[in-house]
Order: C-alpha cells, then sequence, then structure tokens
C-alpha cells in the first residue's frame, strides 16, 4: 500500500462512522456503530481501527468530526472532550485522549459540522474559498465555519443551530423543540420540530404542504444572520432535511428577500443558486471532515 492513511470517524447521536480512508479520500473500509455507551461505542470504534491496520496497514493519523458540544480549542483544560451533553453517560468523555492512547497516533478533533466545512472547502463545494458556512438540517441543526482558511473556535465553537429567529407569521403557537431554548432555528426547524408541529415525520410531508414554506422562511432567515455576521463565500446546505432538494429554489428567493437588496455582492445577487448549494461531496461530508482533521493533525 503506498501512501498515508487516515482513520476517520463521523460521530453522531444515532451512530458512529468509522472509515479508514488513503491519501486520494479513496474509502477502504467502512463500518458504523451504533451510540450506546462512551464505552460500548468507542471501544468498538477503537477495535475496528486495531483490526483494519491489521490488514491495510498503520495509520499515520485519525481524525473525529462528532457532536457537540465540545472541546476542540487545542492547549485547553478540556481539549478532546464532549462537554455537558443531554446526551446520557457522554458528558465529559475524553474522546481524544483514548484514541490518542491507544492508536498512538495523532488525533484531530473537531465538531461534525467544522470537519463538513473544511472538507468542503478542500475538495468539495466550497473548494478554493477562504471563507464559507456549511449548516447540516436533520435531526438537529449546527453550523460550521472556515474563516480566513481556517476552522472558526473562538470560546468555543459555534452554535448556529441555537440563533433565535424571528417568528414568522402564523407560526406563534408552535413552542418549539429545543430543550434550552424552546423556539431557536433547531427548535423552529429541525426535522423533529417539522415532526412536531404537523404530526408526522418530516420525510412524509408531500412536496406542496405548508411546512415547506414555513421551513424554507426560517431557513432563509438563518442564512441571512449569518451572511450579514461571517459574510461568507459561499453556505453549504446538508443533512436529511435537505435531501428535499426543491426547498433551494424557496431557499434562495427568500434568502434574497430578508436581505432586501441590502449586501450588494453580484455574488448573491447574481447567482444565489451557486451561493447557497448543496454539498459537493454529498453523503460523504462528514467522514471526509474527520479524514480532513486528521491530515490537519498529522501536519
Ligand atoms: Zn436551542
Amino acid at each position: 500500500m503506498n501512501g498515508k492513511l487516515f482513520g476517520s470517524v463521523e460521530g453522531g447521536g444515532t451512530k458512529f462512522v468509522c472509515a479508514v480512508i488513503d491519501e486520494q479520500n479513496r474509502i477502504l473500509a467502512e463500518t458504523r456503530v451504533p451510540t450506546t455507551t462512551p464505552g460500548l461505542t468507542l471501544g468498538a470504534c477503537l477495535d475496528y481501527f486495531k483490526q483494519k491496520e491489521l490488514l491495510l496497514g498503520k495509520l499515520s493519523a485519525l481524525g473525529i468530526a462528532c457532536f457537540g458540544p465540545l472541546d476542540a480549542r487545542r492547549g485547553s483544560l478540556d481539549y478532546g472532550q464532549i462537554l455537558a451533553t443531554p446526551k446520557a453517560g457522554w458528558a465529559y468523555t475524553d474522546v481524544v485522549g483514548f484514541f490518542e492512547l491507544a492508536l498512538g497516533i495523532p488525533v484531530g478533533f473537531d465538531t461534525d459540522v467544522n470537519g463538513a466545512a473544511l472538507a468542503e472547502a478542500l475538495w468539495g463545494a466550497g473548494k478554493g474559498l477562504s471563507d464559507l458556512v456549511y449548516f447540516t438540517i436533520g435531526t438537529g441543526i449546527g453550523g460550521g465555519a472556515l474563516v480566513n482558511r481556517e476552522v472558526l473556535h473562538g470560546l468555543m465553537h459555534p452554535e448556529m443551530g441555537h440563533v433565535r429567529l424571528p417568528r414568522i407569521s402564523g407560526d406563534e403557537g408552535f413552542a418549539g423543540v429545543c430543550p434550552f431554548h424552546g423556539d431557536c432555528f433547531e427548535g423552529l426547524a429541525s426535522g423533529p420540530a417539522m415532526a412536531a408541529r404537523w404530526g408526522q415525520p418530516a420525510e412524509t410531508l408531500e412536496r406542496g404542504h405548508p411546512a415547506w414554506e414555513l421551513e424554507a422562511g426560517y431557513i432563509a432567515l438563518a442564512l441571512q444572520g449569518v451572511i450579514c455576521t461571517l459574510a461568507p463565500q459561499r453556505i453549504i446546505l446538508g443533512g436529511g432535511v435537505m435531501s428535499a432538494d426543491f426547498l433551494f429554489p424557496m431557499i434562495w428567493q427568500k434568502t434574497l428577500g430578508y436581505l432586501n437588496g441590502y449586501i450588494r455582492s453580484s455574488v448573491i445577487l447574481d447567482g444565489i443558486e451557486s451561493y447557497i448549494v448543496v454539498p459537493g461531496l454529498g453523503r460523504q461530508s462528514g467522514i471526509l471532515g474527520g479524514k480532513a482533521l486528521g491530515e490537519l493533525a498529522d501536519s
């Protein structure tokens, strides 16, 4: 086997996807481990990588793109840990320490959406750009940002799914589903929010259902905010809800409406359909995000 091999983990609330990926982004092996307890889930991931190292060769580094909140600031006391999470048993799990000790290789670690933003900037829909935002809109809502070619951290990492949005007229009666804020972006527009509001799973709502008009409206409000805050050169929308691709034209039109001509960029005004886009890496944004984080840790 020529070239380096990277381990990648896409850690989610229901499953951890583990993969071995070569330098050319070919996925040589992949498996799924259910998210149960940290001991069982991380232990199964570790066993998988150890077994694959025997078959394929030593990994150069491992990258973990994980659900949060987490501490991805190198040098911080809690670096490498998942922080206070409502997910039972996972708070203060030292994910990086566990793999570093067991595999003896550099381990990169960041949020799933920061990983996906990085992968899209390196190889996908944001190739060559220095500033972009990646949103996942599905079971939860999260946003990751690349600012000046660096994944954005600050006090912690952005929590773009939890910004509060103005209510769209007619939706005042819905309380929202976020356990912390009720009607934040995630509370109003995640898949579970759609299911709670309309009494049926989001994926069973028909194309002409008023749910989608409302959904596009909240997404556009959030994008208007992020455009004004971070001035990204492109916005990439992934996640289960966005597999309803007819949402895109509605989001384009509504985002332009909420911006109301204030941002005078021709990139937005003349090409909104290539400004707010689907992930270039398709469903592989997440797992290649882990690989991108592994490469960073190895450099
Ligand atoms: Zn919230």
